[in-house]
């Protein structure tokens, strides 16, 4: 049953209580490969379902413009000084209220309307708000896009630099949501300096990498750090901005008053949680478990014939691209779910499929690595996507229910954080 209790929920609610319970139940029996998602711990449930949520607090701390901060102050002071602390930088604002809003304060805080913008384009790996074309950051700025390498999957990092002498962005972004390889935050850095403009990293997926030291770390590089909190950081949904001391002004301003209200109080003292868990030892440990997954599935899937994007993985995010197998992307992760192994349908770069019906599969290691899962466990899970993979190219439903079936045995041994077996 879900943990933390929801019996209030259950006396006042049944409705929302039983989906609230059933998807518990669904996190606990499935294999979680959604390189975005992990499983927070009851703590930062705990804070996110606090009193927290009745308090508002437009401005910051010292400053605010509603009276009765006497604990909301100290929790933000908490957050900020933990993610100062832990990542090693100057100025950390903890209010954006998700990634997206996050990145649309750094337009806010260094260009105006029309200035042009360079990001790592959505179909290549990179984020809807690095310019992408339906985003509003597409819309009211002017992208310039670079891509990765056909025959290594990976940035090219002379063509960035061509793009970037060529069109003079104002700001540029690196890092993206489908990105296998460790991102090179230095040559970026020597390319943003030799163009004038703002560098910045968005490290939403890698966060935790880089806490635990499994991924270099872009401090000292990038002008601004972007990221949020709730995926290989395991926190919550929520997000920060950070950066030297020279800019702190020009980012807490374009967060508040320039986008956002009151900040979210639950999800701030949840960060601050989850930010303390991060700074833990055992964490250091969760990170590089998480890479280690990452490399014995992908090998895994090698040896079982998979065609992976720049050949492996450096990190915790694996992207296939499935050609080979006689599938597309969309009905291999349907039937995948089905089996109880969930993850989702991507571009491959240079797709020649439709975004919504694409070649690829992307998946991640975190939250089967928060579970417990090992090394040692990979080819186990590679061979039941493989199985189900070649099941479905060939029509065949009936392996569906037995896998299923096997995963849910399988998991049984290893516990989730916010459920409890035992009523
Ligand atoms: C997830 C993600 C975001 C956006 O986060 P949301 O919280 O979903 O708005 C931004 N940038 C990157 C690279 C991401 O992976």
């Amino acid at each position: 049953m879900h943990e933390t209790s929801i019996s209030h929920l259950q006396g006042r609610d049944p409705e929302v209580a039983g989906l609230v319970e059933a998807e518990a139940r669904r996190q606990y029996e499935k294999i979680r490969l959604i390189a975005s998602e992990n499983y927070v711990s009851p703590a930062v449930l705990e804070a996110t379902g606090s009193v927290l949520t009745n308090k508002y607090s437009e401005g910051y701390a010292g400053k605010r413009y509603y009276e009765g901060q006497q604990n909301v102050d100290p929790i933000e002071l908490l957050a900020i000084g933990r993610a100062k602390e832990l990542f090693g930088v100057e100025h950390a604002n903890v209010q954006p209220y998700s990634g997206s809003p996050a990145n649309l304060a750094v337009y806010m805080a260094f260009l105006e309307p029309g200035d042009p913008v360079m990001g790592l384009s959505l179909p290549m790996g990179g984020h809807l708000t690095h310019g992408w074309s339906v985003s509003a950051t597409g819309k009211w700025f002017d992208p310039v896009r670079y891509d990765v390498r056909a025959d290594t999957g990976r940035v090219d990092m002379d063509k960035v630099r061509d793009l970037a002498l060529k069109e003079r962005p104002k700001l540029i972004w690196c890092g993206g949501t489908a990105i296998p390889r460790t991102i090179d935050f230095p040559a970026f850095a020597e390319i943003a300096r030799e163009v004038g403009a703002v560098l910045a990293a968005d490290i939403a997926h890698i966060a935790g990498l880089i806490a635990g030291g499994a991924h270099p770390s872009p401090v000292g590089h990038a002008d601004v750090i972007t990221t949020t909190t709730h995926k290989t950081l395991r926190g919550p949904r929520g997000a920060m901005i950070m950066s030297t001391a020279e800019h702190a002004k020009a980012i807490d301003k374009a967060v508040f008053p320039g986008l956002q209200g009151g900040p979210h109080n639950h999800t701030t003292a949840a960060i601050a949680v989850a930010l303390r868990e991060a700074a833990q030892r055992d964490f250091s440990g969760y990170a590089r478990q998480i890479v280690a997954n990452a490399g014995a599935l992908a090998a895994a899937l090698l040896e079982r014939g998979y065609d992976l994007i720049s050949g492996g993985t450096d990190n915790h995010l694996i992207l296939i691209d499935l050609t080979n197998k006689g599938i597309a992307g969309k009905p291999a992760a349907q039937a995948l779910d089905r089996a109880g192994i969930e993850l989702n349908y991507n571009a491959v770069p240079f797709d020649p499929r439709k975004p919504f019906d694409p070649s690829g599969l992307r998946l991640g290691t975190a939250a089967i690595t928060t579970r417990g899962l090992g090394e040692a466990q990979m080819p186990r899970v590679a061979a039941w996507i493989d199985e189900v993979v070649q099941a479905a190219a060939k029509g065949d439903e009936t392996v569906v229910d037995r896998v299923a079936a096997q995963i849910r045995e399988f998991l049984a041994s290893y516990p989730m954080p916010g459920w409890t077996s035992t009523p």
